[in-house]
């Protein structure tokens, strides 16, 4: 009888694992065709310097139309692309789009405007990838300062000489590194020994708990201050309300992204003159 119903239970829970194994497979398949069947789209959301709320440039960030399934978000795709190898012709690609974007609006805005690309790890372990990024800004005309690569604590987990030794000769070319998502890794402090960098992104779970409690506060206060005193820019990301965005203000926090200055728009729909938005005023917060 016990046995008859675990049987049972087997027979029940095998076929919808074996449906969500076959789904990822099928995902994987699409995804080998994404790029070179233009279902990849690249979006862009605007970085604003807090001291005068202008928008300085702009985080390119991917979006997959699958032909079926509708819109689905990187962070559906992007960890499978990692593993299967896909994400080196992806982020190839994303990489030449947002820097040729970046050229335009330049030209159009007579003034240099920055374009941050997510760089993953499988694609700094790729030997070309320094002579990629190089090839990818002259074809463009963009200068290499005003591209920024962002990189989280996963690069770590690979050979650790090998890729700190690419990502300084990216910042040899001019390019600006940023540690994206600081703070979530369980490694964060070492990370910032290691890695060369010149921005640091405070992720934005640090971020939504900001003002509802001292240590939130003080915590953010912290990673800003920790920014400063190693020398590097410093974004809060994922600012919805104007009370975040006080509080930053407060906290002398330099750049910041999200949704309150920006969502990430497909390059027609980004304003031509982006609003600035101005600090409000908060209520002096105590941290602990
Ligand atoms: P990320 O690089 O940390 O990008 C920030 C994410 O936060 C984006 O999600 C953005 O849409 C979202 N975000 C921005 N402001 C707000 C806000 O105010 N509130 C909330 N709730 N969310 C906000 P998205 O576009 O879904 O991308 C997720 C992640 O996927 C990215 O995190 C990045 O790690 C990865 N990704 C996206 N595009 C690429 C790419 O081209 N290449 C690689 N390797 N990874 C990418
Ligand atoms: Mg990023
Ligand atoms: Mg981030
Ligand atoms: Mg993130």
């Amino acid at each position: 009888r016990a046995k008859a119903l675990g049987k049972n239970r087997l027979v029940r829970y095998l076929p919808g694992m074996a449906e969500a194994a076959q789904d990822e497979v099928d995902l994987l398949a699409d995804l080998s065709l994404a790029t070179s069947s233009g279902q990849l789209e690249v979006h862009y959301q605007p970085t604003v310097d807090l001291s005068d709320g202008r928008t300085t440039g702009y985080e390119a960030l991917v979006r997959w139309h699958h032909p079926t399934r509708g819109l689905v978000p990187p962070a559906e795709f992007i960890p499978q692309a990692e593993a299967g190898g896909q994400v080196v012709e992806i982020g190839a690609w994303v990489l030449e789009q947002a820097v040729r974007q970046a050229a335009v609006w330049s030209a159009e805005a007579g003034r240099p405007v920055g374009m941050a690309v997510n760089l993953s790890p499988r694609q700094l372990d790729d030997d070309g990838v320094v002579a990629l990024v190089a090839a990818t800004l002259a074809d463009a005309g963009l200068p290499a300062g005003q591209l920024t690569l962002e990189v989280t604590e996963g690069v770590l987990l690979r050979d650790v000489d090998r890729v700190v030794g690419r990502l300084a000769a990216l910042r040899e070319l001019g390019v600006r590194i940023a540690i994206d998502d600081f703070g979530t890794g369980y490694s964060s402090m070492s990370y910032l020994r290691r890695l060369p960098a010149d921005v640091l992104k405070i992720d934005r779970s640090f971020v939504a708990e900001l003002g509802s409690d001292g240590r939130s506060t003080t915590l953010v206060a912290s990673m800003i201050e920790l920014a400063r005193s190693l020398g590097l820019e410093v974004v809060a990301e994922g600012v919805e309300t104007a009370r975040q965005h006080a509080l930053l203000g407060d906290l002398a926090c330099s750049h910041a992204q999200g949704h309150l200055f920006g969502r990430p728009q497909p390059a027609h729909d980004v304003p031509a003159a982006p609003v600035v938005v101005p600090a409000p005023r908060a209520e002096p917060v105590a941290t602990v």
